[in-house]
């Protein structure tokens, strides 16, 4: 017989989570003089926005942790050394909207096999797993795989489908219940709810499957559960008013620069006309996070400029990344993306905070996640900064010229690098 699930069911789930959450990630001991760094990465240019910190400085990685940023640590000290001279050397790079559940879903992508392409060390999947399937993720994904992964779990219990039938054409997928006890019995990688509200996948529910997953949030009891709320074009211009009007302080608003159509080819989105709209703008004065998920359809250079000059900037820059969208032209690769923002006029600090410190306190499960401050996990990005023009095109085939941008070179997660120097033992957290 089915009871109703009450708050109180979630709670037990939710308080380990927390607990977990205040553990130490490693025990540190006090290093000794002539104790060694498991890792050097020397004479790098390093940028950090979380504490402001920007000049060349040694890393010294023992334990998987940072142990030391000094202006100079002698090679002699360090079992292996990475030479970052020329290099911007950043904090992890954490990707907020992701879509790394491979084999489990139609779209994913191995999260490693993305390093390479974007440098990233920690990424987020954007709800490709619901109640029916999250357990897969976490046993099979997450278990092998070394860069850092959390999840939105999806208010459809079969997560995200999308190709080609939608995973909200029919409202019975969202269960409120379901997505609530998944996400507490997670809580230590799940951190809050996903929903598509697009036209092309939530058809004529309107603001129903926002409001579940709003409540699944809350009936959860996990401390910060938060939305992912992707838009693009909905029903109607009204609609994404009562979007944005429902969405919470620290929720995230993904594909926040949209210019997708709607189902009748109508511009429903944040700008329209060239106006913002003013509930977005509301939205982002109490605090909703606009994420950029840029992906294979939902980013618009005239949305994103028109809305940052009314007051509504980005706070998280993301890829949206998958099998399809990493096939498009916009080439949405997390560094590709913040080149493209280096080149709207951010700073370089602008763009690194906005893919580290911001989306690691979204995350707010790692103590120090998204820095380099002694006592965080040796995640590290090196980067090259090339000189030079170049063109980028966003989703809607609109192009700006550059002067800039951003090349993955080499990354290190939990203090063991990406290829070279290799670790032996291969151990990794
Ligand atoms: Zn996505």
């Amino acid at each position: 017989m089915k009871r109703p699930v009450t708050r109180r069911d979630f709670v037990a789930g939710a308080a380990a989570a927390s607990a977990l959450a205040s553990i130490p990630t490693a025990v540190r001991a006090a290093m000794g003089p002539n104790d060694k760094f498991d890792l050097l990465i020397k004479g790098g240019d390093v940028l950090d926005p979380s504490q402001r910190l920007r000049g060349v400085r040694d890393i010294g990685i023992r334990y998987g942790m940072i142990e030391a940023v000094e202006a100079d640590i002698p090679v002699a000290r360090a079992q292996k050394v990475i030479t970052a001279t020329g290099r911007l050397v950043t904090p992890g790079l954490v990707d907020l909207h992701a879509h790394v559940f491979p084999y489990g879903s139609g779209i994913g992508i191995p999260a490693d096999e993305l390093v390479q392409h974007q440098a990233s060390t920690t990424a987020v999947s954007g709800g490709d797993a619901g109640a029916n399937n999250f357990a897969a993720f976490r046993r099979f994904v997450v278990g092998t795989t070394r860069s850092r992964l959390f999840a939105f779990v999806h208010i459809a219990n079969i997560g995200l489908t999308g190709f080609p039938i939608a995973e909200l054409y029919n409202i019975d997928y969202a269960r409120t219940e379901d997505a609530a006890r998944t996400l507490a019995e997670n809580a230590d990688i799940a951190i809050g709810i996903k929903v598509r509200m697009s036209e092309n996948v939530v058809a004529k529910h309107g603001t129903e499957p926002l409001k579940r997953a709003i409540a699944a949030c809350v009936m959860s009891g996990v401390p910060g559960a938060k939305i992912m709320c992707h838009i693009g074009g909905v029903e109607n211009a009204g609609l994404m008013s009562e979007i944005l009007d429902l969405l919470r302080k620290d929720d995230i608003l993904t594909h926040c620069y949209s210019g997708a159509p709607n189902l009748q080819n109508q511009f429903t989105n944040i700008v329209q006309d060239g106006k913002l709209l003013p509930a977005a703008l509301a939205a982002k004065r109490r605090g909703v996070l606009f994420d950029i998920g840029h992906g294979g359809g939902s980013f618009d250079y005239t949305v994103a400029e028109a809305a940052i000059a009314q007051g509504a900037g980005p706070d998280t820059i993301s890829s949206d990344i998958h099998v399809f969208s990493g096939n498009t032209p916009g080439m949405p690769y997390l560094t590709w993306v913040m080149s493209k923002f280096l080149n709207m006029g951010f700073s370089l600090e602008d763009v690194v905070r906005m893919a580290t410190i911001t989306p690691a306190r979204a995350i707010n499960r790692v103590a120090k996640l998204g820095t380099l401050q002694v006592g965080a996990p040796a995640d590290v990005s090196m980067l090259e900064v090339v000189e030079g023009p170049v063109e980028f095109v966003d989703t809607r085939n609109n192009k700006r010229a550059g002067k800039v941008h951003l090349r993955p070179v080499q990354t290190v997660a939990g203090g063991i690098a990406y290829g070279r120097p290799y670790n032996a033992p291969f151990s990794v957290r």
